[in-house]
């Protein structure tokens, strides 16, 4: 018979019939002629409880030793639960035991430091906490996909090498072959590059923004989600050296549908979530921080307020607080900005927009004002931004006159350029972490744990 997974059978409508799951022990215990193993399969959030009998023909010689950890296949009749917190249970006609466990299985009862299951990537997806938040990245990721396919936008693969350092947006991640004891020499005494792999500098992106604008150019409607890296030494609880992007990226389209496309994109990934993994999110709740229920919730009914980078700033000057650091027009909103707008001035998400050109990407489009860019931010309680956007400049004498001011180099620009020339459109996108969306709705403090595996300053081990 084939296997069948724990949420399947719990979300079944009525006990009865035989079925066979296969998973790891989350505990075990035994008792006098009686064996009570919660077995996990990683489908959903909760165990099922096997009942395992001394009649079982391997029951002294194999399951009375069973420990947390083992790995078991469990066949037997799935009947009514008589205790309490769980609808069914099954009672074994045949447990194999498939893997053995160590006596120093590290994931015993008590409850364990993140710091300590950081150490232990390889076995902490075991737990209840790293089982939910990876359903939940799975459930987000899912809903990423559908949210952009539904509305016909084009799946685009950016490349993760690139020879551009056209945004600036980080730190970059040198790729090389050379050796890096005896580099090749130009005649200066500057590494020769030309000797490198790529026959030039390379690096592993930081965005996959500009790529997207090329595909825009052509399939109208595109998104990227994928990895992305900043060698930034930040050695923050928002901050990893690898994480994933998403950049959608719309021709014509203004700042307007682009502020609404991050709204609704928003609240579709957290209703999603909501929707396929309602006991991930309570254990969350419960658990991490009782407040993401409410404010998923009410992210999704309510609509996001919109106010001017201009105006946030007098809503600053006028709060009567001492922030670390002072407010003035033209300076950077920091976290504690950002959070005083959404959380205390505004009780809700807000997406301020208009920024001073000064503080934003050369490629952002300038507004009459001469001042200000078609720049937004999308703030939330909590993180603080969580979303940053922009509609791009898609007139070409200007984009020259910002990388000018700026003292870029067009030649670095040459086929951004190009794309200004050959049928230019008004366009707009922007671009999110998704490990910082999934440690919104999970609560999780530490960004390292709601990716698998963290990259950070430091630290790359598994
Ligand atoms: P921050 O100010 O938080 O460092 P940023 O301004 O450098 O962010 P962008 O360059 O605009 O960020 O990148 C787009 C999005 O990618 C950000 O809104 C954020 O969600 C996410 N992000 C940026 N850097 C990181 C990082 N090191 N780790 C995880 N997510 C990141
Ligand atoms: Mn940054």
């Amino acid at each position: 018979m084939e296997h069948a997974r724990v949420k399947e059978i719990l979300n079944r409508n009525k006990s009865g019939g035989n079925v066979v799951i296969k998973g790891w022990l989350k505990t075990a215990r035994h008792s006098k002629g009686f064996s009570f193993l919660e077995v996990s399969d990683g489908s959903c959030f909760s165990g099922i409880q096997v009942v395992a009998g001394e009649g079982l023909d391997n029951y002294d010689t194999e399951i009375k030793k069973l420990l947390t950890g083992c790995a078991v296949s469990v066949s037997g009749e799935l009947v009514d639960s008589p205790g309490q917190g769980q609808k069914y249970e099954i009672k074994a006609e045949k447990i194999a035991v498939v893997g053995l466990v160590d006596s120093d299985y590290p994931l015993q009862k008590k409850r364990h430091t993140y710091e300590f299951l950081r150490t232990i990537a390889h076995l902490r997806p075991r737990t209840n906490s790293f089982g939910a938040v990876f359903r939940v990245r799975n459930a987000a990721s899912k809903a990423v996909h559908h949210f952009f396919q539904e509305r016909g936008f084009v799946y685009l693969h950016s490349p993760i090498i690139t020879a551009s350092d056209c945004e600036g947006a980080g730190e970059m991640f040198k790729v090389t072959t050379l050796d890096l004891k005896a580099p090749p020499r130009d005649e200066a005494g500057k590494i020769d590059y030309k000797q490198d792999f790529f026959g030039r500098e390379a690096h592993l992106t930081v965005s996959g923004q500009l790529e997207a604008e090329i595909a825009a150019m052509a399939l109208s409607n595109v998104y990227t989600f994928g990895p992305t890296f900043r060698a930034e030494n930040s050695n923050t609880s928002r901050h990893l050296a690898e994480f994933w992007m998403i950049e959608p990226e719309m021709a014509f389209c203004d700042i307007r549908g682009d502020m609404d496309l991050a709204e609704s994109f928003l609240k579709y990934v957290l209703q999603s979530v909501l929707n396929d993994c309602p006991d991930d999110m309570q254990f969350f709740n419960d658990r991490i921080d009782n407040t993401v229920l409410a404010t998923m919730e009410s992210i999704i009914k309510t609509p996001f307020e919109r106010i001017t980078y201009t105006e946030a700033v007098d809503i600053l000057l006028k709060s009567g607080k001492t922030f670390e650091y002072p407010v003035t027009w033209g300076c950077d909103l920091q976290s504690e900005h950002e959070r005083y707008l959404t959380e205390d001035h505004i009780k809700r998400p807000v997406i301020v927009t208009d920024y001073p050109k000064t503080i934003k990407a050369f490629y952002m489009y300038l507004n009459d004002d001469d001042k200000t860019v078609r720049a937004m931010d999308v703030l939330v309680p909590k993180v603080g931004e969580i979303i940053g956007g922009s509609q791009r400049e898609d007139r070409k004498d200007i984009l020259l006159k910002r990388i000018g001011e700026l003292n870029l180099n067009e030649k670095d620009y040459w086929w951004y350029i190009d794309l200004r020339r050959y049928g230019s459109v008004p366009h707009a996108g922007f671009g999110l972490g998704f490990e910082r969306i999934v440690q919104f709705m999970t609560g999780m403090g530490n960004i390292r744990d709601v990716i698998p595996f963290p990259r950070v300053p430091g630290y790359a081990e598994f």
